[in-house]
């Protein structure tokens, strides 16, 4: 079927074919992000779309804060969209990556990082991945003395008496004296 010259054309076709995927790779190496593990060609080592996150996001914690709240969440792509887990709820969402500012109420299941345990500037502990309704929440409170909070005041809305509202005050207490005693040693 195929003469010589046609057989040497296609083996020239193949070779020239080779060549251009091999320059082509050579020209945009792609590599795995250190986040998303998304194949990309960026000269950094995260791609575009977890660099706009830790470049939108790094004036409140550090680059290095960021990057490694973003590892311990990233769940998985949809639609070319990074989702990460809640550290809190473990509820998978995005982050707002435009220019709008968040607002408290429609943008409550949006992520946002938080310090785990937030005392002081010199020490204000792990960053983390959490909703921004659950940040409003938490506010700058340690986790455990927030984790204490939320669970006497589930205790105290379901069975409102006086016990449980003796057992909110002890709570606060307990807090203001925590808040008190690191301030101490700091
Ligand atoms: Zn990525």
């Amino acid at each position: 079927m195929f003469d010589e010259a046609s057989q040497a054309a296609w083996a020239c076709k193949d070779t020239m074919t080779m060549m251009t995927i091999k320059d082509f790779n050579i020209n945009a190496p792609s590599r795995r992000c250190d986040i998303c593990n998304v194949e990309h060609s960026e000269k950094t080592a995260s791609c575009r779309e977890c660099n706009n996150i830790i470049e939108k996001h790094k004036n409140k914690c550090t680059t290095s804060e960021v990057r490694n709240a973003l590892k311990r969440a990233y769940s998985r792509t949809e639609n070319g969209i990074r989702l990460f887990k809640c550290e809190y709820t473990r509820i998978e969402s995005h982050f707002n990556i435009t220019n709008k500012s968040i607002d408290p109420i429609d943008d409550a299941l949006i992520l946002t990082f938080d310090h785990k345990n937030p005392i002081f500037k010199s020490n204000r502990g792990e960053v983390v991945v959490c909703l921004f309704i659950i940040n409003q929440i938490k506010g700058k409170i340690p986790f455990g003395c927030f984790k204490n909070i939320i669970t006497v005041l589930a205790e105290y809305f379901n069975n409102k008496n006086q016990e449980n509202s003796d057992k909110i005050r002890e709570t606060l207490i307990n807090i203001k004296n925590f808040y008190n005693e690191e301030k101490l040693k700091s």
